[in-house]
């Protein structure tokens, strides 16, 4: 089957436009994706370019020739434009518009005073500087996605050398005037490469935007809204995927939360419970910290003895005590109470650390509130919270311990 360069060019124009219609298919379907909508305009741009200079090598009208390019060379800047707001979120107009502009205005003057010639390399110079700064963009995001992106880099960076013999061929002629649209090898080969990587392209492109969109919906199920705290699906998730050995759970529960949102109004409860997730998340840096709902909490604490857990939760304690709050014109402060609990397999026994630690909750709420109660079966653990004048501290312990 022979295909000349014609047909590869009415090719790249179709190809172009029916990835355009896949990545504004997505982007209807996620608004939020700029960089679909911004790509889209750069593909159909470089297809009509393509389209264009077909038209120009059959007439070698300068006119032609100057828009076919200046369609090309825009493109190219949109989709450095996209891989931009894919990688950082931010779109770098300056940017865009000096790499459709600067290079459109360079290659269409001698274009237009009749010097295609020059015009030509000019295009074919400029096209690599473009899609190399695209392959460096998607290089330094490469944390997201190393294999893909690494593929895309040198998808981009293949593009741009396939332009590069095409102005070292006009170069070498050293005809500023052409009768006609050079046909060589290079101009094959460039062709042919960028029907080929234009189809990878837009289908890893497509992939990786997938790849993001699951990872943020999946992020999504996993985070509570209010706190950004894990939920408590993730948290049980977590721990059963989690390496096996001890570790001490503490699970929170914010004194008198109710009357707090009776008094106070509900949007200053919400303060309370954002603030605590806070301290939280500082304190426990160690642990995996979760809301299990409402205003209770959790913190597992890896590897942590009774002894360190019930300290980190009267730390949690006491910092949520000196925080001040206000609602429906009033100051108050809250309080928390929190129950701790061990075990030597968290994995396995996590059931079994879980009613633990809530017993030991309700018996601190029994006791008064705004304390910390530990369940465990060694009574010199309470020891160990005694003050020196013998006065009971804000640490209890019970003797809860199940199985
Ligand atoms: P205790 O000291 O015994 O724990 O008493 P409490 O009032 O804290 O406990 P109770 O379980 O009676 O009340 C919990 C309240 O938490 C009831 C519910 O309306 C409130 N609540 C649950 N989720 C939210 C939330 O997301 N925001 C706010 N503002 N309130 C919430
Ligand atoms: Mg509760
Ligand atoms: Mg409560």
């Amino acid at each position: 089957m022979h295909l000349d360069y014609h047909t590869l060019l009415a090719a790249f124009f179709l190809s172009g436009c029916g990835l355009a219609s896949a990545f504004l298919v997505s982007w209807l379907v996620s608004r939020k994706e700029r960089f679909l909508v911004i790509w889209t305009f750069g593909v159909l741009l470089m297809a009509l370019g393509a389209l264009v200079y077909g038209w120009y090598a059959k007439t070698m009208s300068p006119v032609i020739g100057a828009a076919g390019y200046t369609a090309l060379l825009t493109g190219l800047a949109f989709v450095f434009g996209a891989a931009c707001e894919f990688r950082t979120g931010i779109l770098p107009w300056r940017r865009v518009a000096a790499f459709a502009i600067v290079p459109s205005i360079a290659m269409a003057v001698p274009m237009l005073a009749g010097q295609n010639g020059i015009s030509m390399i000019l295009l074919n110079l400029a096209a690599p500087v473009i899609l190399f700064m695209t392959a460096r963009e998607h290089w330094l995001g490469r944390a997201e996605a190393r294999a893909a992106m690494a593929l895309l880099t040198g998808l981009y960076i293949v593009t741009g050398l396939s332009f590069v013999p095409c102005a070292l061929l006009l170069l070498q002629a050293g005809e500023w005037r052409l009768p006609q649209a050079p046909s060589n090898w290079a101009e094959d080969v460039n062709l042919g490469i960028c029907l080929i990587t234009l189809a990878g392209i837009g289908a890893l492109s497509l992939a990786l935007n997938q790849a993001r969109l699951a990872r943020g919906h999946k992020r999504d199920a996993e985070t509570d809204a209010l706190t950004g705290l894990l939920n408590r699906r993730a948290l049980l998730d977590h721990i059963a995927h989690g390496a096996e050995g001890p570790a001490s759970l503490i699970i929170f529960d914010i004194d008198r939360f109710k009357a707090i949102n009776d008094v106070h109004g509900h949007p200053a409860g919400d303060e309370v419970l954002r603030t605590f997730g806070e301290i939280l998340l500082l304190s426990g840096r160690s642990g995996l910290a979760a809301r299990l709902g409402g205003e209770e909490f959790a913190l597992l604490v890896p590897g942590a003895s009774l002894v360190s857990a019930a300290m980190l939760a009267d730390g949690v304690r006491m910092r949520l005590a000196k925080r001040h709050f206000s609602g429906n014109g009033c100051a108050f402060s809250s309080t928390v109470s929190a129950g701790v609990s061990q075990s030597d397999a968290a994995v396995s026994n996590f059931d079994t650390m879980l009613s633990d630690a809530d017993n030991a909750l309700y018996a601190a709420k029994r006791n008064g509130r705004n304390r910390i109660a530990v369940s465990s079966d060694s009574t010199e653990f309470l020891t160990q919270f005694r003050s020196p004048d013998g006065h009971r501290g804000p640490i209890d312990l019970v003797r809860l311990k199940t199985g």
